[in-house]
């Protein structure tokens, strides 16, 4: 068995520890004689993995107790429409950051739902930096702001968190939930696709502050309304209980390196190998502002289409997979998630200063 080094941005590589436990545990979890994707979720057995699941990413996260972590369906995606359902009945206006294209998904699926008001974008700028924003920018009266934390395609993150006042803050943390602690007080709802950073795609997490359930707009899909998943613990209809399980046992593995301030020591210096190859690279252009570069996702270009297309081609071949950016943008991306082995980074650099002395620009 030979395994890659993963580059892709989703889903991507998940600990070799968790692979080899669900290895082991495929075929019959514990004394249950049966797989847990054979599993009844209606049983004892299935409610101790979900209960630990939701308690390991309570402690992971340091979730306050007034906080609903709900495991639901649909991808972020979804959440795009679930959010103004559930948030938006409060005013009918809500304001949005567009800071890439899946924040701009999200705009444009909220205005089927409400006001809308687009407060700042760097869209303009290729969406290379995230828009820097004052309390004063956002409507008094909106219901809640709107941003996605880390921008998975171009490769930047809020430096800051933005200071909405009251106003409740929802964030998309999908590419970068669980790679270093954040302050989760400070936002009213965050919400995550698992297949980033979590587990497996198929299963989105969302943690809801308790005082916003129960004001969904009357014809919300009774699925997507936040207060039935927090009613029935995530159990209203079979919850993705194969994705779910192995989103646990990332959990296990996160708690079992010393929780998000290890995992933070290790993202930090691992980004810090990637970038500053890229700074001192005369060949390579890093394309994300400084002060807004993703610690998950490095985005880069040689300034040249046909080598960036032959970079990625000779990059696969030598075991490193996935490293073509998104359709939309071209380049490269590394995304460098908190499965990514520190050495899979080194090697990879090793593998870009050969790639650089025998392609020249001419
Ligand atoms: C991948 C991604 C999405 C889309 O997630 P799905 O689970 O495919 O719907 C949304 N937002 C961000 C930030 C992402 O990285």
């Amino acid at each position: 068995m030979k395994r890659v080094y993963n580059f892709s941005a989703g889903p991507s590589m998940l600990p070799l520890e968790v692979l080899k436990k669900a290895q082991e545990e495929m075929l019959c979890y514990g004394d249950s004689g049966m797989s847990v994707m054979e599993m009844s979720h209606r049983t004892p057995v299935y409610e101790s993995i979900i209960n630990a699941a939701r308690e390991n990413l309570i402690k992971l996260m340091n979730i306050p107790s007034n906080y609903k972590v709900l495991f639901l369906q649909g991808g972020a995606s979804t959440q795009f429409a679930a959010v103004p359902m559930n948030l938006i009945g409060r005013t009918g206006k809500a304001d949005y950051i567009v800071s890439g294209q899946f924040s701009k998904k999200a705009y444009k699926e909220a205005q089927k739902y409400g006001d809308i008001k687009l407060v700042a974008s760097s869209e303009e700028d290729t969406f290379k930096y995230v828009p820097r924003v004052k309390k004063e920018d956002f409507r008094p009266d909106a219901s809640y702001v709107h941003i996605c934390f880390n921008n998975t395609i171009y490769g930047t993150k809020y430096p800051y968190i933005p200071d909405t006042g009251d106003i409740p803050l929802v964030a998309d943390m999908s590419s970068c939930i669980l790679s270093e602690p954040v302050d989760v007080s400070k936002f009213a709802v965050i919400y995550a696709g698992a297949q980033k950073n979590m587990g497996p795609s198929g299963l989105t997490v969302v943690i809801v502050r308790e005082d916003l359930l129960g004001g969904a707009l009357p014809y919300t899909p009774v699925m997507l309304d936040w207060k039935t998943q927090a009613d029935n613990d995530s159990m209203y209809n079979t919850p993705p209980c194969y994705a779910i399980y192995i989103a646990g046992l990332v959990y296990e593995w996160l708690l079992s390196i010393g929780g998000l301030e290890e995992m933070k020591k290790i993202n930090v210096a691992k980004a810090k190998i990637l970038y500053d190859y890229l700074d001192r690279s005369d060949y390579y252009i890093a394309a994300a502002e400084k002060e807004s570069r993703s610690m998950m996702n490095v985005t880069f270009v040689t300034g040249n289409a046909d080598i960036d297309a032959a970079f990625a081609k000779e990059a696969a071949k030598n075991g490193f997979m996935n490293i073509k950016g998104h359709r939309s943008v071209g380049g490269m991306r590394a995304s460098i998630y908190n499965a990514m082995p520190t050495e899979g980074v080194i090697k990879l650099v090793e593998f870009m200063d050969k790639f650089a002395k025998e392609n020249p620009k001419a």
